[in-house]
């Protein structure tokens, strides 16, 4: 169950209100949000105690949840989740595409990527300056001057930054240069990172890790949501399955599976998904018809020469042709 406080309740009702909790035995957990808060509730209790608690003047409302992920749930909010970026929405009608290299590589390299990528038709730049390397040897990104580039290069063409935050003591340092925090797969139940952003106010991308269910996903949101920040989108990335032929096996059935059980906006990312550059605009199409809100692809001026992530890197011409074919498929389920 979630409990929503009255609008603008004073610190001594809430105390009040606590200690009733308390003595009823109801274990809570609160969540501060920017306009309301509101407590979780942990476990069960009787019908009296309930009735007891909605009839309290403390209280504005109480909502019955029955998934385990209680503020990720449909059933926990009205209509779904809209994240505003200056002018920008996520999870209405019209679809996001957010395209750039996997790594900022040069100032100029993804000033003049940033280019291509808007004049392609995408709204959001993304680039890697601290990258999660399978090996301690690998180009492990530019760091602090990276995302210095990665915000010029956006400001430049009026694009929006996503890029990733590995480590909780960066986490300051990135939202001063991104619009959007990305949590990659590998930190998908990395916890203290993930309830330092649920108390940071800047959206967050959270990607399914490569050996997580669906359930595991939205209870890892759940740990940004308790934090109180709501602006969450969830992304299918790929699944490790025994097919050696692709990187990973992009899951599209996690879309509707999603969309069903969660209001939170849901992108996908093809590229990491195959790790094929090939694959990647056909299942691009594949997901805006499954009914994503927006793509995450990887894009390169000279593709083969990515310092990470070659094998999956389209050309921004290739990324041109994508956008066009899935706004065709977009208008064809309803979507701009
Ligand atoms: C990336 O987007 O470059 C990345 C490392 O993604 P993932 O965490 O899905 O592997
Ligand atoms: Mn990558």
């Amino acid at each position: 169950m979630i409990i929503f406080l009255k609008q603008g309740i004073s610190f001594q009702d809430e105390k009040k209100f606590r200690s009733f909790l308390v003595e009823r035995k109801v274990e809570v957990i609160s969540v501060e949000r920017k306009k309301q808060k509101l407590l979780v509730v942990i476990g069960r209790f009787g019908e009296l105690t309930k009735r007891e608690i909605n009839s309290s003047p403390y209280v504005e409302s109480i909502l019955e949840v029955d998934r385990p992920y209680k503020l990720a749930s449909k059933s926990a909010k009205q209509g779904p989740t809209l994240i505003k970026i200056n002018g920008l929405t996520i999870g209405n009608k019209e679809i996001i595409y957010m395209a750039g290299p996997c790594s900022v590589e040069s100032k100029s390299q993804i000033r003049v990527t940033a280019k291509k990528i808007k004049e392609s038709g995408c709204q959001i730049l993304r680039g890697g300056a601290f990258k999660p390397r399978t090996a301690p040897y690998d180009f492990q990104g530019l760091g602090k001057i990276g995302l210095h580039f990665l915000r010029e290069a956006a400001r430049e063409f009026s694009l929006k930054v996503i890029t990733e935050v590995m480590d909780v003591r960066d986490v300051e340092l990135v939202e001063k240069y991104t619009d959007i925090f990305q949590v990659g797969t590998r930190n998908m139940q990395n916890y203290p990172l993930l309830r330092e952003l649920g108390k940071a106010r800047k959206t967050v991308l959270l990607k399914r890790g490569m050996w997580a269910t669906y359930k595991e996903l939205l209870l890892a949101s759940e740990y940004i949501l308790v934090g109180g920040n709501e602006n969450v989108i969830l992304c299918e990335r790929g699944i490790r399955t025994h097919v050696p032929e692709t990187r990973f096996t992009l899951d599209l059935n996690a879309v509707p599976y999603l969309k069903h059980e969660t209001h939170l906006p849901v992108i996908v990312d093809p590229s990491h998904g195959t790790g094929r550059a090939n694959l990647v605009r056909a299942m691009s199409r594949a997901a805006i018809a499954a009914g994503c809100d927006g793509l995450l692809i990887e894009a390169h001026l000279d593709p083969r020469k990515s310092l990470s992530d070659a094998d999956q890197a389209i050309s921004t011409e290739e990324l041109t042709k994508l956008v066009k074919e899935c706004k065709l498929i977009a208008k064809a389920v309803g979507r701009q």
